[in-house]
């Protein structure tokens, strides 16, 4: 047998974990807290039913809730003393077949917030404990049920503000990113023990030539953690939106696309030069991508001081969009405004519109096109034509095809990234590691830094304080 003689602690599933598992049976209300048609008062732990069958009382004679078989529904009331509260159904779930895979035990009220608390405060009267926000998604987590980056998945999907955002939750919630990432964890644990194994019996396992071995094992590794990293970026966008800044000389017609893609007159449209002096932001759904649109005062070389204040912003906001749109009036020559846009756009993700279609053009598409190098779309803000194609060109350019999220794994989450990065610089210096001819135990360090960096992720060697943290990001009763 091999050891980890000296290396960090390193913990692996049901091992330092479980002794953190709590035995107090909790209670939250589930359902928002306003009133609507149904609320649910959930229960989770070993004393669940016996609490709930003190203050339930069946409608068919003496049923009581601690005989009836796991995953049934009953209808009753709820009960304290001679009170009765409200007529409600429970949902009685054993363990380990639950949502925190304990006993739980689901109370359906009537969704008033007077009658859920009372419910609430009834099931801790007799001897519930109130749950911490997140403490069921926590107990599913510490038991086993689902790890770090499912649970975090759960926030995602109920935090989720638009289609795709839901969709690449849930596929990390079924444990897509999990599944990757142990895929490489065992891998990379495999190499370390056999390191060790050699070390530890030279005899019978040789380590001659497993250096270059190493090396090749790593290419492929490298590249999915690169992959996941970059997916980050995507991820970010399908989570948060594209930050889009619209650039334009006064006057192009900034302001008036905005409102047509925004559907609303939201911006203030006007026909003095410059008067959108501040910038706004807005956010529109397209195709289930949102897009946070920046209005800026445009950009141009001015004495103006509230105008100063508008171009400075407008080039900062520049600096850190997603995608720039610029506008284009097209009834006018271009300008030396014009000119320093387009310096501006240059390597960076932009669109061009050749604005006022509906007018006489000065410029050509294929002029624009060739001068700024980037797409251009001819619209018409004042006639809405041109529009669709501009969300087509959106799409096309943040979703090259359809996202396939079965496949495709989506880093959404800043940690997991984090997490990511510091692996992918662990496997790095294996890598130098190697080239400089280290002795392999050297290598099995860093490569334990890179199985632990991983470990994050699924939630395996991790600090309680961490987990606190991110469980302490739900909301009650979830
Ligand atoms: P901004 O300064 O770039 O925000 O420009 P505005 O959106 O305020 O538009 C300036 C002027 O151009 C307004 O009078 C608009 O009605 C007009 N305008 C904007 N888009 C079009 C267009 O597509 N066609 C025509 N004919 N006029 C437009």
């Amino acid at each position: 047998m091999w050891s980890f003689h000296h290396r960090a602690p390193f913990y692996v599933r049901g091992g330092s974990m479980q002794s953190r598992k709590t035995t107090d049976t909790i209670a939250a209300i589930a359902t928002a807290m306003s009133n609507s048609g149904i609320g649910i008062i959930r229960v989770s732990g070993s004393e669940s039913i016996g609490i709930v069958s003190r203050i339930f009382k069946s409608k068919k004679e003496g049923k009581t809730l601690l005989q009836v078989p796991s995953h049934t529904v009953h209808y009753g009331v709820i009960q304290d003393g001679d009170e009765v509260l409200d007529e409600v159904l429970v949902l009685v779930m054993k363990g380990p077949h639950s949502y925190t895979a304990e006993d739980t035990v689901e109370i359906d009220c009537h969704g008033g917030v007077m009658v859920m608390k009372k419910i609430l405060e009834t099931v801790i009267k007799y001897g519930a404990k109130p749950a911490e926000p997140g403490e069921f998604t926590k107990r599913a987590f510490l038991n086993g049920r689902i790890d770090l980056s499912q649970a975090e998945a759960v926030i995602d999907v109920i935090q989720a503000k638009n289609e795709y955002a839901v969709k690449s939750s849930v596929s990390q919630l079924k444990g897509s990113v999990s599944r990757k990432v142990r895929e490489i964890r065992d891998n990379i644990l495999y190499q370390v023990a056999y390191i060790e194994s050699a070390l530890d019996d030279p005899e019978h396992i040789s380590l001659v030539g497993y250096s270059e071995a190493l090396l090749k094992t790593l290419e492929p590794i490298v590249k999915d953690v690169d992959k996941m990293i970059r997916s980050a970026d995507n991820g970010r966008v399908v989570a948060e939106g594209v930050k889009t800044v619209i650039l334009g000389k006064p006057n192009a017609g900034k302001s008036s696309l905005m409102n047509v893609l925004l559907g609303q007159e939201r911006a203030i449209v006007t026909e003095i030069a410059g008067t959108t002096r501040d910038t706004l932001e807005e956010q529109i759904q397209l195709h289930g991508i949102s897009l946070n649109i920046i209005d800026t005062a445009g950009i141009r070389d001015t004495e103006d001081v509230v105008e100063k204040i508008g171009v400075l912003r407008a080039r900062n906001v520049a600096d850190e969009a997603d995608l720039i749109i610029y506008v284009v009036d097209g009834s006018r020559i271009l300008d030396e405004n014009d000119e320093m846009i387009i310096d501006l756009i240059q390597d960076r993700k932009a669109i061009v519109i050749l604005n006022k279609s509906d007018l006489a053009m000065l410029i050509s598409k294929e002029e624009l096109a060739e001068k700024t190098r980037h797409q251009v779309i001819a619209v018409s803000a004042k006639e809405e034509t041109g529009i669709d194609e501009l969300e087509q060109a959106i799409r096309a350019m943040f979703y090259a095809g359809e996202i396939d999220f079965n496949d495709e794994i989506m880093i959404t989450n800043v940690r997991h990234k984090t997490a990511l990065i510091d692996t992918k610089e662990s496997l790095a210096m294996v890598q130098e590691g190697i080239f400089n001819g280290m002795p392999e135990d050297f290598l099995t360090i860093d490569l334990m830094n890179a199985f632990e960096a991983l470990g994050t992720i699924i939630g395996e060697a991790v600090g309680e304080d961490l987990i606190n943290e991110i469980f302490s990001e739900f909301c009650m009763g979830k």
